[in-house]
């Protein structure tokens, strides 16, 4: 049973709405327009809102939205047949109306309609739940598209492999398929090998002749020898590397090279840079495409054939000719390139798959006037749908936030959580630093109180931090400080007491380093969600390595639901933004980016770009996108 229909313009004007209850159905479609249809994420045709869940059919020709709203615990296996039926009889009775220069609506009297097509949708829906589900054919199945040569499978050859899944089980089905032809293949010469080398062994140990050992060689034997440091030539890096004992004098000798550093992070994150070469390149890969769809064009019209080469993604595009709507079974070749493209990229598999759906939604039936202006619409239909992904819903600007807070007399909270080794305490460093350029003095939270190190770490960050910002460039201040209380302590306490004491101290930030921990390790987890809880952090920053597509993805996801779950409040604190570290790693396989900002839709507040205090910057969906594109 249907509570709502309503037909409305991309514009905003309700065409026609039928309500079958008194409940207040507003929220729920304005949460459906601000989160699904403004944030491209149309890829699937149903949304849940509070109870409700909404299903819609958009219209690009006439850009119409058509939604049905109905209880979230019914499951109605005619609504798709109902919004596609009501959405072409719509369309057939109102075309005049709809196409109409500055259209101008009238009431459109469709209850009839809408009555009878109902009927009809849950009487088919009915006749549905009766038959009994039949096996599909071998014909409808996809083996069926298969050819027997392309199952068969051939040493070296990885094509077979293109259309698994995700790039990532195909390289472990190819490696494990390696592995197992090398084992079959070669087994006994290695047994062979290996027996001669022990054999080989053997012998040389039975020729030693073990010397006397004297009672004290053996004491000596037990201890360990100082390392030894050759000081020609690399006495510098010698004494980087001695962490012996703590140096604080020596520490600013060690930063002389590294003083241009200073200053470079004054005022707000430098964006990411986008590269002159690549936008250039796409330019022209653009102008080709738009070239080659010309010809291909000119190709059709005097049946000749051009078979020039062309390079870019977009040619693929080429296919699809102006002067009609364009159908889905027009666009679906170029959808399925285009979502293995992104896979390519590191796009987790099935975010891939809804972006492709969501273009291929805002595409359909749109009529393009023109043949050269085809490739500039898909494109840019492309560009919006992810730019739009990356642009965050809301604007974190912590150095604002940080002055608020230290106009309120309390400290700035943040919080750094994520798994093991993704660079939480290196990108901490760098935010630190950052906000020691804009004058902020910062406190740094030692509450990885599990791996070893990590503390020693920190102390190192802190040290060489106050050594490019000495204390006599900022009245005699020390600008970075360290509360640690060892290991094995609980995080949370050591987190209240940090903010406490930066509060007597008047200390501006806190910067809270939590221990590395698996998204699947509930203890760890629970303490996680404590630590936050106990706090009430500002800010809560989740931090993930760019080198990693799905897996990112399910740490997100499941961090993010671990915050909700067991902070067993009404409205919890989960994850407000992402630092993406190790984005200097990846090359242009930048998608983990788009991921995660899809499935959170929190912002990427940092980018990681390497290993130096400066190597901090703020994301540019731009030049994420382009090279996304590439
Ligand atoms: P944690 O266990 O999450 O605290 O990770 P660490 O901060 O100890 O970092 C792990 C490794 O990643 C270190 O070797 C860092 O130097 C390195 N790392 C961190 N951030 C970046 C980055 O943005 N780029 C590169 N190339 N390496 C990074």
């Amino acid at each position: 049973m249907l509570d709502l229909f309503t037909i409305f313009t991309k514009g905003g004007i309700v065409l026609w709405c039928f309500r079958n209850t008194k409940e207040l159905f507003v929220p729920s479609v304005n949460a459906l327009i601000r989160n699904v249809l403004m944030q491209e994420r149309t890829g699937s045709n149903s949304y849940d809102h509070n109870h409700l869940t909404l299903q819609y059919k958009l219209d690009n020709e006439f850009e119409l939205v058509f939604v049905v709203a109905f209880q979230k615990i019914l499951q109605l296996a005619y609504i798709d047949k109902f919004l596609s039926d009501i959405h072409l009889e719509f369309r057939d009775k109102y075309k005049n109306d709809l196409r109409k220069q500055g259209r101008e609506f009238n009431n459109f009297d469709f209850l009839e309609n809408f009555t009878r097509l109902l009927k009809e949708a849950e009487a088919w829906g009915r006749e549905q739940a009766t038959i009994p589900r039949q096996m599909r054919t071998f014909e409808q199945s996809n083996k069926s598209k298969k050819t027997v040569a392309s199952m068969i499978e051939r040493k070296g050859d990885t094509s077979q492999f293109q259309n698994k899944k995700s790039v990532k089980i195909v390289e472990t089905q190819k490696v494990s398929h390696e592995v197992e032809e090398e084992k079959n293949g070669n087994t006994e010469d290695v047994i062979q090998a290996n027996r001669k080398k022990m054999i080989e062994r053997l012998g040389k140990k039975s020729d030693k002749k073990k010397p006397q050992k004297s009672p004290g060689d053996q004491e000596k034997k037990k201890q360990k020898n100082a390392r030894v440091w050759e000081l020609n030539g690399n006495a510098k890096d010698a004494i980087e590397l001695d962490r012996s004992k703590d140096r604080p004098e020596d520490v600013r000798s060690d930063f002389t090279n590294n003083d241009r550093m200073v200053g470079q992070l004054v005022g707000n994150v430098r964006d990411l840079e986008v590269e002159e070469s690549s936008s250039e390149d796409e330019n022209d890969s653009s102008e080709e495409d738009e070239v080659e769809i010309r010809k291909n064009v000119t190709s059709q019209r005097t049946s000749t054939q051009t078979s020039k080469k062309s390079r870019g993604m977009f040619a693929m595009f080429k296919g699809l000719v102006g002067s009609k709507s364009i159908t889905m079974e027009d666009m679906q070749p170029a959808l399925d390139k285009l979502r293995d493209h992104l896979i390519m990229k590191n796009v987790a598999t099935d975010i891939a798959q809804k972006l492709c759906t969501s273009v291929g939604a805002k595409l359909e039936g749109k009529v393009l006037g023109t043949f050269d202006t085809i490739a500039a619409t898909v494109k840019s239909t492309l560009n919006d749908s992810l730019v739009q992904i990356l642009s965050p819903k809301r604007r974190v600007d912590i150095l604002r936030d940080c002055l608020e807070a230290k106009k309120n007399q309390r400290p700035y909270v943040m919080t750094f959580c994520g798994v093991n080794g993704v660079g939480k305490s290196t990108n901490l460093a760098k935010i630190c630093f950052w906000l020691i350029e804009n004058n902020l003095n910062v406190l740094i939270a030692a509450c990885d109180t599990f791996r070893a190190g990590a503390v020693e770490q920190l102390r190192t960050h802190t040290r060489h931090l106050n050594a490019l910002h000495p204390r006599e460039k900022h009245g005699g201040r020390e600008m970075v400080q360290l509360y640690e209380k060892g290991y094995g302590k609980d995080a949370a306490g050591i987190a209240m007491e940090a903010i406490r004491f930066a509060k007597e101290a008047c200390i501006d930030i806190v910067l809270v380093d939590t221990a590395g921990r698996m998204q699947d390790n509930e203890p760890l987890m629970r303490a996680l969600a404590k630590l936050i809880k106990v706090n009430e952090p500002d800010l809560v920053l989740f931090v993930g390595e760019a080198l990693v597509g799905n897996e990112a993805v399910d740490q997100l996801v499941k961090f993010n639901q671990a915050l909700a779950d067991y902070s067993a409040m009404e409205n919890p604190h989960v994850i407000d933004g992402i630092v993406l570290t190790k984005f200097d790693t990846i090359d242009d396989k930048v998608g983990a980016a788009i991921s995660m900002t899809y499935i959170t839709g929190q912002p990427i507040v940092f980018v990681g770009t390497g290993q130096t205090y400066t190597d901090l910057k703020a994301l540019n969906s731009k030049a994420v996108v382009q090279a996304l594109m590439k």
